[in-house]
């Protein structure tokens, strides 16, 4: 049975995934969600909903002083998303890994964000009038600027995972179900 109280297999790992509202807006949600379930992750809470400012500070609260900080607030209450939790084992580094490097530039193919998608407001030196055209005074308002449409969010440890799935999800919202597949993808022990 999957109703254990001492020791918890190691399946049970979880991780918060968020489908950020660049994905939802682009029609991505099935193809992202598609990519945890066909490798072997299980889905065990979501909702559509669109966060408050102030829920996505507490979410962010690490990267309070990242000069992005209030940037990357302002985009993530800029519409909808789909906040998930995903279990198996190793869930939260098999999660980081089906998502890909932050700077989509960086991510290798294969990942989500190395095949979907594209900006991450990297700011590159370059001419004056590139800059003009764009619409920023220079690199560093770039920076500051630019929105990162790296179309999904993955807890990045354990320890966070455990601190953002209690910050989106009240424990009665986590769907403990017994999958079929569940001994083809995980080892009994
Ligand atoms: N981010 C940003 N500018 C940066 C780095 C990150 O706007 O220079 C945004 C980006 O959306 C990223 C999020 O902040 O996904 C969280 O940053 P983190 O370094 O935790 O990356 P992640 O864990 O999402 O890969």
């Amino acid at each position: 049975s999957y109703l254990f109280k001492d020791k918890r297999p190691s399946w049970f790992e979880r991780t918060l995934v968020i489908l950020k509202p660049d994905g939802l807006q682009r029609a991505l949600s099935g193809e992202v969600l598609s990519r945890f379930e066909q490798r072997g992750l299980q889905l065990v809470a979501a909702k559509l909903i669109r966060p408050s400012a102030a829920h996505l500070k507490q979410h962010y609260w690490e990267l309070r002083d990242k000069p992005f900080f209030t940037n990357l607030v302002t985009f993530m209450s800029s519409g909808p998303i789909i906040a998930m939790v995903w279990q198996g084992t190793d869930a939260v580094a098999i999660g980081r890994a089906i998502i890909g490097a932050t700077d989509p530039m960086d991510a290798l193919p294969g990942t989500i964000r190395g095949d979907l998608c594209i900006t991450v407001g990297r700011c590159e030196e370059g001419p004056k009038e590139y800059w003009e055209l764009i619409g920023k005074r220079n690199k560093f308002s770039c920076l500051t600027n630019s929105r990162f449409r790296n179309v999904v969010h993955g807890s990045d440890s354990v320890e966070s995972a455990k601190h953002e799935i209690d910050l989106w999800f009240k424990p009665a919202e986590l769907v403990m179900w017994e999958r079929c597949c569940h001994d083809w993808v995980f080892e009994s022990p």
